[in-house]
């Protein structure tokens, strides 16, 4: 089976460059990227005006399964993800059980293959049911598939702890996620500031994250271990690993469309699917998260999509769990917030979903011959607003509902084979 897609437009962010050129796909690898192929009998996969990217890759989903199908499953959630343009998600181990053993991981990756949609990584748990005491046999979920390891939701409050886990994540050639969170500040339900004490709700400092982020260098610098900074949100974050980064530190670090999109004033009407963790900040923070993703600081745009049912978030604010689905309008918010914002050009917007993340969890993504065809196909200039109810996600939960935004998916390649996001 061929796939032939004509007359897109390449985007090479290792090569940092974008040209006009036909892709073949020949039994799920890149048999050719020229101009003009032609393919008898190929299927024809016209990309005029369109973008031909390497595959995409979320590395913070949550995908509720085991334990929490009526949230999401891993089903569910790689449609979304090949809806969102997503060849791959890397999947957080919270699940119930926790993926702190091989069986949890074996599981997953099963499901995935069932699935049959976006490839998916494992994330193992850095400690016995993420209760942050003892380390999990990492070992054993490295040869299991864990392709990462974090206790993601819950902060490693222990900081010897944190050093063991990044020694022997350095041993095994893997990062260490790290959800920074200090949990002595962190008592609060949206960001501390202006807005949280109008409506009269608990906040958590920026100096909540901004301790932890500092706390996980200093032991990064130390055991020369790889560390990995999830869903960055404040000032202070973007400021400690930009210095940490100019220090040589091996550190990495990522940030949601949810903060370098919306501040706490969208909190304002008491909208639960505002609320998350971290939370979102103020002008200054989002501001900061740009800055740091314009010059490098940031390496990776995730989701950390974290679907609720509908029931769950339906409650008073205070007593809502903390999260929002995102892997099926992030490509929209990047083109949107950052691209057409000047923030990032489209070659580094498409590294940060694409290669960068690729490289901190160890794969390739590669437009070559030979290459495994894990591609995604964006539309930049096709206009579509938000609908949650044309989500495919399980759960519905977005702050997004009604965003007009422009740049769109069209098509999600995992392996050759198509999958169409037939939205907008
Ligand atoms: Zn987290
Ligand atoms: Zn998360």
């Amino acid at each position: 089976m061929e796939l032939l897609i004509r007359n897109g437009t390449v985007v090479d962010p290792a090569a940092g460059r974008t040209f006009e050129s036909d892709v073949l796909i020949k039994d799920g690898r890149v048999a050719a990227v020229e101009k003009k192929i032609t393919a008898r009998g190929a299927r024809v996969l016209d990309a005029a005006g369109k973008l031909v990217t390497p595959g995409l890759i979320d590395m913070h989903v949550h995908l509720r399964e085991p334990g929490q199908e009526h949230k999401e499953t891993v089903a569910s959630g790689t449609c979304a993800a090949v809806h969102g343009g997503f060849t791959a998600v890397a999947a957080m181990p919270n699940t119930d059980p926790v993926a702190d053993r091989p069986e949890v991981i074996r599981y997953v990756l099963e499901k995935a293959r069932e699935a049959g949609r976006a490839r998916v990584y494992p994330v193992g748990a850095l400690t016995v049911g993420s209760r942050g005491k003892e380390l999990t046999e990492m070992g054993a979920l490295r040869e299991a598939g864990a392709a990462a390891f974090s206790d993601d939701g819950r902060p490693v409050a222990d900081a010897h702890v944190m050093r063991r886990a990044l020694e022997y994540a350095r041993m095994l050639g893997v990062p260490v996620i790290s959800h920074c969170e200090d949990l002595s500040l962190a008592a609060g339900v949206m960001h501390e500031g202006l807005v949280s004490t109008m409506l009269g709700l608990k906040g958590t400092p920026a100096a909540a994250e901004d301790v932890a982020v500092a706390r996980d260098l200093i032991l990064a610098e130390m055991t020369g271990g790889r560390l990995h900074v999830a869903h960055v949100s404040t000032a202070g974050a973007v400021r400690l690993i930009r210095e940490a980064k100019a220090r040589g530190v091996r550190v990495t670090a990522e940030a949601t469309p949810h903060h370098f999109t919306l501040t706490d004033r969208a909190v304002a009407g008491f909208d639960t699917n505002a609320k998350v963790n971290p939370p979102l900040r103020a002008d200054a923070d989002v501001a900061a998260v740009r800055e740091g993703l314009a010059d490098g600081t940031i390496d990776v745009i995730a989701t950390d999509h974290a679907p609720h049912a509908a029931h769950e978030k339906e409650v008073e604010f205070d007593l809502a769990p903390f999260g929002l689905v995102g892997l099926e309008t992030a490509v929209g918010l990047v083109f949107t917030e950052l691209v057409a914002g000047g923030v990032l050009d489209v070659v580094t917007a498409v590294a940060k979903l694409s290669i960068n993340p690729a490289r901190v969890l160890g794969l390739s993504r590669t437009i070559a011959p030979g290459a495994v065809a894990d591609l995604t196909v964006i539309d930049p200039d096709a206009a579509w607003t938000v609908n949650r109810a044309e989500l495919v996600s399980k759960s519905k939960n977005t702050p997004f509902h009604g965003f007009k935004l422009k740049g769109l998916p069209c098509a999600t390649i995992v392996g050759g084979e198509v999958h169409l996001a037939a939205r907008g």
